[in-house]
């Protein structure tokens, strides 16, 4: 799986399936069904620590395969593989604002409404209209958005709700393509100058707790640079842990409770992981 992390990290999956059409996800779901076999959804795998003895049953990768668009003026209809950056250029192309916030983070669209990604004052809830699902039954379901309670880094796809999110239909502004633009490298050049993009990451780690930062609260308690093997707290940016080479899931999970316990003696705080624990050895 370390293949398809962004951390690089995770031990092997028993049967990786990345689906092209839903047809696909009900055969999927078919064989899974019959032969009593567990189903783990991922999209991009860039918010994910997958242990090292890997993924039992079947994994479905909704990222890179169910990418299809289509833009019908201020409406976008998106299937959930399409990745966040390039969708965040489609929109720009059209003229489109609302997803300004979009490029360098890499995840699916999928991905991303199950965790209502964000940054820069925008989320992804806030352009949502529509997300069609369908369950491990193989029935479809869809949702208003008023229905998916979308809040920060969450939304009701994170209840255990065995759910695979297929597609969504998102309504943007039009907007002067320049001040889009502008907008888009701001953001860009923000997260270069701030954000350890040359290693390999999963984004923030821990969830802002309500009022503060986590990368405060981890500065202030003197552990930027601090290392568990080739899992190290960024230099950079104190709530990101980066992938030195050959960090094993074990080492980040060691790290992510040696924060949470130095924070939580120092300043009587708990960090509550943003990063999705899956497979055997963290979960
Ligand atoms: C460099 C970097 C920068 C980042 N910056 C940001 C940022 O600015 N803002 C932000 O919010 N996040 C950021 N992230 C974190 C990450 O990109 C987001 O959390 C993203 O939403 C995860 O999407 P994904 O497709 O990679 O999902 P994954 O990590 O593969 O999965 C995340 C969760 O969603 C579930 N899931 C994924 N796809 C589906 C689907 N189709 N159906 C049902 N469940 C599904 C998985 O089971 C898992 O529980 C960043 C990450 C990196 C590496």
């Amino acid at each position: 799986m370390k293949n398809h992390t962004t951390w690089r990290v995770g031990g092997p999956a028993d049967l990786l399936v990345v689906p092209y059409t839903e047809g696909d996800i009900l055969n999927v779901l078919q064989f899974a069904g019959d032969h009593g076999l567990p189903i783990t959804v991922i999209g991009n795998g860039s918010n994910l620590l997958v242990g090292d003895r890997g993924i039992r049953g079947i994994t479905l990768k909704i990222a890179g395969g169910l990418c299809s668009f289509q833009i019908k003026g201020e409406v976008v209809h998106a299937e959930a593989g399409i990745l966040l950056p390039k969708l965040a250029r489609l929109a720009l192309d059209a003229g489109l604002s609302g997803l300004e916030f979009a490029p360098g983070i890499p995840a699916s669209l999928g991905g991303a409404l199950v965790m209502n990604a964000g940054a820069f004052g925008q989320q992804l809830g806030d352009i949502v209209e529509e997300v069609v699902a369908l369950d491990y039954q193989g029935n479809y379901q869809v949702f208003d958005a008023s229905m998916l309670s979308f809040a920060y880094r969450a939304s009701d796809f994170q209840n255990g709700k065995q759910l695979i999110v297929l597609k969504a239909t998102l309504r943007l502004k039009s907007k002067d393509k320049q001040k889009i633009l502008a907008q888009m490298e701001r953001n860009l050049n923000l997260r270069k100058r701030t954000q350890p993009l040359s290693f390999p990451t999963a984004g923030s780690v821990f969830r802002n707790p309500p009022g503060d930062y986590a990368g405060r609260l981890i500065e202030e308690a003197g552990l930027k640079g601090f290392a568990i093997g080739d899992a190290q707290v960024s230099e950079k940016h104190a709530n990101f842990i980066v992938n030195r080479g050959n960090a094993s899931a074990a080492q980040i999970l060691d790290l992510i409770r040696f924060i949470q316990e130095k924070v939580q003696k120092e300043f009587g705080v708990t960090l509550v992981p943003e990063v999705h624990l899956v497979g055997e050895g963290v979960a």
